[in-house]
This record gives C-alpha cells, structure tokens and sequence, in this order.
C-alpha cells in the first residue's frame, strides 16, 4: 500500500498526523501536511485507511 497527499487539496486541518503520527506530518509553516512514508508498513494500513476516511477534503491518496 501507496499513501501520499494532494497537497492542493489539503486545508491543513492536521486531523492526519493526530491520527497516525508515524505515517504524516505537518510542514512546519503548516500550510499542508505530508507523508513521512511512501510505501505504508503493514501495521500501520488500518490507520492509513481511517486517516483517509477522516480526511474533510479527500486529500489523500492510498494505492494498493
Ligand atoms: S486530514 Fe486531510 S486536510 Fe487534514 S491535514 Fe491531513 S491531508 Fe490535510
């Protein structure tokens, strides 16, 4: 599994990283938040998948 962020669509609620702060970050002027991975651990996939259903704007991307 595949997880990055459309960083045009992203409105820097920083509901991700609070979610799972192992998989994204905040950019320090925060502005949008980003991946910390590109290729998501297999522990981590269920939190990647609840980060992308919590996310307000669709912003981000999982590919399997
Ligand atoms: S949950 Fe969505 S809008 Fe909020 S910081 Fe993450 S990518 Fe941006």
């Amino acid at each position: 599994m595949k997880v990055s962020i459309d960083q045009d669509l992203c409105i820097a609620c920083e509901a991700c990283p609070a979610l799972c702060p192992d998989l994204f970050a905040m950019y320090p002027n925060c502005d949008f938040a980003y991946a910390l991975v590109e290729e998501v651990p297999k522990e981590l996939e269920d939190c990647a998948q609840e980060a992308a259903r919590s996310c307000p704007v669709q912003a981000i991307i999982i590919e399997d």
